[in-house]
């Protein structure tokens, strides 16, 4: 592997894909991780992308799975980190976004680090510290009632300091607004000050871009995905990152394709309906006859294999909220989830064997595990299906293009589109 310019940590695994998108967008080669890797891995990238899953791990174990990234980051030779977390700050009473930011500081030897979760196009904007969605306090959102990480504080300053023993400090907008160079001499005189925090304000596109060039020499940047926005042009600058953009270029892979859909989402539901008024093939599973112990492995992969040659198949336990229901009271909830999953999982596995080698994957659980089942360990990122969804070709046994999306991504015509757009 040649030496990634930037190392980056995320605290769950779509988060994840969305900064690596938003690398790729600015012209960095980008690799995402499931997990951290085992052993060296073997790809020519600019940034490397490690998803964990540990937005609402107990802060301890959040820690140590996070120092344990940054290792093998530093290991593989980064010049610089990345903390990820959510566009709107998720964390729990416990943290974990001022305990892990610590560990890596203190791993690093850094002493000062931004937070700007930021990200304006996705309506996340941060203003004297407090952060809006859209045009409501973050308090006052929808996620004051979230049932793993309720944000019930808009100002930032207040949460992050309630996660730290370390002084957390503000850089307002007045500073933002005037440049690179007054948000570097903002950030010399909090930390004189005493700060080893400094949440910092951002209303605009501009605004970020400004904030990444502040923080160029910055060992280590913690926030969204846009605040990434501007860390490619610090390395274009130096002569570290060539101007040519390529960066979302994934090799071609030919052979047959399917769409797995486990997700029951609106969006999702209304996709699957897209695709079947549109006269494609397309087979239900029926979680009752899974729980009956029906081989419907072999049905849906005998049903394919004749049709593949002609195009794609969907094979989808995607339902009306209904029907899950109806499902979930028979067979737990759980219990119907693990259950769809395996079997999504197996067929995608048996489709493998077929020759199948394009795989749109709908659900973020079912994405999970169909990856998981592939023994895909890591994702090169290419270009943008939809926002947030980007079409990746999977490291590890053979060749493997996967669109992965989670529930509510996606227009009625995502699948069509996505095969439109496949490497
Ligand atoms: P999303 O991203 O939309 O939340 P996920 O894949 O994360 O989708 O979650 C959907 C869950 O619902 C999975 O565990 C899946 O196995 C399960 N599931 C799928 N179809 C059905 C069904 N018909 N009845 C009950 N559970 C289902």
């Amino acid at each position: 592997m040649s030496q990634p310019l930037l190392g980056c940590i995320a605290d769950d695994f779509t988060g994840g894909t969305d900064l690596a998108s938003m690398l790729v967008r600015g012209g960095m080669r980008t690799l995402q991780v499931i997990g951290v890797p085992t052993g060296p891995i073997d790809a020519d990238v600019d940034a490397v992308v490690i998803a964990l899953k540990t937005r609402t791990l107990p802060a301890e174990q959040a820690v140590q799975e996070s120092l344990a990234a940054l290792a093998w980051l530093k290991a593989a030779g980064c010049r610089q980190y990345f903390f990820k977390y959510c566009s709107t700050f998720d964390s729990t009473a416990q943290g974990n976004i001022g305990p892990v930011a610590d560990a890596l500081l203190d791993a690093l030897g850094a002493p000062f680090v931004l937070a700007c979760p930021a990200f304006p196009e996705n309506q996340r904007t941060l203003f004297n510290g407090h952060l809006f969605v859209g045009d409501t306090l973050l308090s006052e959102s929808g996620m004051r009632h979230h049932p793993l990480t309720s944000m019930t504080d808009a100002n930032l300053v207040r949460v992050l300091q309630q996660q730290t023993p370390h002084t957390v400090s503000l850089v307002r907008h007045a500073a933002v607004s005037c440049g690179a160079d007054a948000v570097r001499q903002a950030f010399a005189q909090v930390q004189a000050d005493g700060a080893r925090y400094a949440i910092v304000d951002a209303i605009s596109n501009a605004d970020l871009q400004v904030i990444g060039e502040a923080a160029s020499e910055h060992l280590l940047i913690t926030g969204g995905s846009g605040v990434a926005l501007g860390l490619p042009d610090n390395f274009k600058r130096a002569g570290l990152l060539p101007e040519a953009d390529c960066a979302a270029d994934l090799e071609p892979v030919e052979g047959l394709t399917a769409v797995l859909s486990g997700s029951c989402s609106v969006a999702t539901n209304g996709q699957v309906a897209h695709w079947r008024d549109s006269g494609r093939p397309a087979l239900s599973l029926d979680p009752l006859r899974l729980a009956d112990g029906d081989d419907l492995v072999g049905e849906a992969l005998r049903w394919a294999q004749p049709l593949l040659a002609d195009g794609p198949v969907l094979i989808y336990a995607s339902a009306p909220p209904d029907s899950v229901k109806a499902v979930q009271a028979r067979l737990g909830v759980e219990a119907a989830g693990a259950l769809v999953e395996r079997a999504l999982s197996h067929i995608a596995v048996g489709l493998r064997e077929l020759g199948v080698n394009t795989f749109v994957v709908a659900g973020g659980e079912t994405s999970g595990a169909v990856v998981k089942a592939l023994g895909v360990e890591a994702l090169r990122i290419g270009a943008s299906i939809a926002p947030g969804v980007p079409w990746t070709l999977g490291q590890g046994p053979g060749r493997v293009a996967l669109a992965l999306k989670s529930g509510n991504f996606g227009g009625p015509d995502f699948f069509t589109r996505a095969l439109e757009l496949a490497p």
